[in-house]
């Protein structure tokens, strides 16, 4: 700011009232907005599409994995029914080659059936296959996303603190202006703001027209302005904005 010790206005404290409060305003736009923000939700959209890619496969290998343990448990009953066979047929308590006849015929029954089965885990392994190894892929894919939201994380929450220290000062800098702006100007500002908004509640007088509206103040107001005694606020007729003379 240029320091014109003589002609400077009382109400100058009001420019810079809303200058501090259009800092603070800027510094929690900035905090909303982010643009590691709008990265951490795409990031995470695609982390939660895999975990749903992920949750079909597995009930898709799930399917598959019971129908292999299935027939995995009935081979095991299989070779336990031809083990018995066995010991039957040359356990030397044969009564009849009849009965020999029909052991051996079972065993190779039994013994087909097998193989049938086995043939069948084979192709149901070949299935599982790619199966697993998309799964194994989205699980390593997951891993590194995982890795990127950590690191959006940290890195979101340094910027916050950043931006936090610097709402912290600016908000003990604005409080020493208002000090400086007494009770009356304070009022009068923090009112003006409430009704106006950003930017708009103060207004430097730029010649004859209003640094908020940009408008041209007609020359009787002006004139009427300028008498007022220094500390006197007064409005721009046109927006109702403080101005600042
Ligand atoms: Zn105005």
């Amino acid at each position: 700011m240029v320091e014109e010790a003589t002609t400077l206005s009382e109400l100058e404290v009001l420019v810079e009232l809303q200058e501090l409060d259009t800092r603070l305003s800027q510094l929690t736009h900035r905090a909303a907005t982010l643009p590691e923000r709008e990265e951490l939700i795409r990031i995470q959209e695609q982390d939660s599409k895999l975990q749903q890619d992920l949750n079909q496969l597995a009930g898709q290998l799930t399917v598959l994995r019971k129908s292999q343990s299935d027939r995995e448990a009935e081979i095991q009953r299989l070779e336990d029914k031809v083990a018995k066979a066995t010991s039957s047929l040359y356990g030397g308590e044969m009564t009849s080659p009849k009965e020999a006849t029909a052991l051996q015929s079972e065993i190779d029954s039994l013994s087909g059936r097998q193989s049938l089965l086995e043939d069948q885990i084979i192709e149901i392994m070949e299935e599982i296959e790619p199966f697993a190894k998309e799964e194994s892929r989205i699980e390593a894919t997951r891993t590194e996303l995982r890795t990127q939201i950590a690191d959006l994380e940290h890195r979101i929450s340094a910027q916050v603190t950043e931006i936090e220290s610097e709402q912290h000062s600016v908000t003990a800098e604005k409080s020493e202006v208002e000090d400086r702006a007494g009770p009356r100007l304070s009022a009068l500002y923090t009112e003006n703001r409430k009704r106006m908004g950003d930017h708009t509640a103060i207004g430097r007088l730029v010649g004859t027209s209003c640094g908020a509206c940009f408008l041209e103040i007609a020359a009787v107001e002006i004139d009427r302005i300028r008498r007022l005694p220094d500390d006197e606020p007064s409005e721009c007729p046109e927006c109702g904005a403080l101005l600042v003379r």
